[in-house]
């Protein structure tokens, strides 16, 4: 595969491979669009098998992430990077100095933040070597933890989504939640606050052990969570949980969970739209958590400190949006993912010109 030829290259504005001997560095940061602002998104750290699966999440992560900031109305476009290491064996100081000074190269085109195999004490290192760098602890800039803000959009746009395709409330409603741990967790205790009946499922006994003592909800094994009884399935793990095969096991008529990349492929949000069902797009409804780390650049570069309310207010017009999104599809009758994508598009280039 050459660079220009690969289907996900498609509308990037450049992408960085860094190699830095000393450290061991290897890298690739992928900007797919600044029209918004300068990129957001975080720095995964992976033992990818080839740079070419490393290049080809890279740039995956950084398209979707500027259809993410762009729905929820940041002032960012998207990028991502990705660490090829291994997390148990590779990490060290050196390697996240040599990354930022990579980030600062870009002169502030992408600012960076937590992922999978990065943690705050990783980032730590990052920021001594460049300034654009979120989801740090301890300043007063910080954001914390994503996950609160993340499952409490989740839990509104579940809510809404109920409201609009079963016409009633949480009340007694069968949700199956797929995964309890952050965002899941704190999702399963707002659904159980509202009075709703839990089914959960997790491949870790512990997380769900925390879950069922808060919650009484009732367990099923991970493979089992596609043929209960449900309302609402919402998908809290993983990405790639709606696939045909899975479908043809779901009885839940509202999908609407925290998971990144829920879809196994395009046609599945054709089919759950024929199917009558109603699909809160993925990075729609979970996109508290990038608002919650733009309100900390914004500090950061305002030298302010962390603004919740702004949050709130983004988290509204987010909810507004997703409910937009519900009446389109249903006057248009188009599927919910192919409106929120036109939307996030439409966001991207008014910013554009
Ligand atoms: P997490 O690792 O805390 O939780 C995921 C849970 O899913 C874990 O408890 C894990 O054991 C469980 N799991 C993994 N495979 C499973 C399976 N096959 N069946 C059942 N359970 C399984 O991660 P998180 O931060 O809660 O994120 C969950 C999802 O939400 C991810 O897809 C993530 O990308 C997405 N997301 C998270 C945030 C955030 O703020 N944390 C924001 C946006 C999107």
């Amino acid at each position: 595969m050459t660079l220009f030829d690969s289907a996900a290259f498609e509308g990037h504005e450049s992408v960085n491979a860094v190699f830095h001997a000393k450290s061991g560095l290897k890298a690739i940061i992928a900007v797919h669009s600044t029209a918004r602002g300068p990129a957001a998104g975080g720095c995964r750290l992976w033992p990818y098998p080839s740079a070419e699966a490393a290049l080809t999440d890279a740039l995956r992560l950084s398209r979707a992430m500027s259809y993410k900031n762009a729905v929820a109305d940041l002032a960012h476009g998207g990028g991502k990077a990705v660490i090829i290491a291994d997390g148990r064996t590779d990490k060290s100081s050196a390697l996240f100095e040599a990354f930022g000074s990579a980030v600062e190269g870009l002169g502030g085109r992408y600012w960076t933040a937590e992922d999978v195999g990065v943690s705050p004490t990783d980032l730590a290192a990052v920021a001594r070597t460049t300034r654009y760098v979120a989801g740090l602890e301890g300043r007063p800039a910080a954001s914390g933890d994503p996950s609160p803000v993340t499952a409490e959009g989740v839990f509104r746009g579940l809510t809404l989504a109920v409201g609009r395709a079963l016409g009633r409330d949480l009340k007694g409603l069968r949700v199956a939640v797929q995964g309890v741990g952050h965002v899941g967790g704190f999702l399963a205790a707002k659904l159980h606050s509202a009075g709703a009946r839990l089914i959960v499922c997790d491949v870790d006994q512990r997380a769900l052990r925390a879950v069922v003592e808060g919650t009484g909800a009732q367990t099923v094994a991970p493979e089992a969570i596609f043929d209960v009884d449900a309302d609402v399935f919402a998908p809290c793990a993983l990405g790639g949980a709606l696939s045909h095969a899975t479908l043809d096991r779901l009885s839940a008529r509202v999908i609407a969970g925290g998971a990144n990349n829920q879809l196994a492929s395009a046609d599945v949000g054709e089919r759950l739209h024929a199917e009558g069902r109603l699909y809160a797009p993925d990075y729609v409804i979970n996109g508290g958590g990038i608002i919650n780390v733009a309100a900390e650049i914004r500090a950061l570069e305002a030298q302010e400190t962390f603004d919740p309310t702004w949050v709130s207010a983004k988290l509204d017009r987010l909810m507004t949006t997703l409910d937009e999104i519900f009446a389109r599809s249903a006057e248009e009758g188009r599927p919910t993912d192919r409106i929120a994508g036109e939307i996030a598009e439409a966001r991207m280039a008014a910013r554009a010109h």
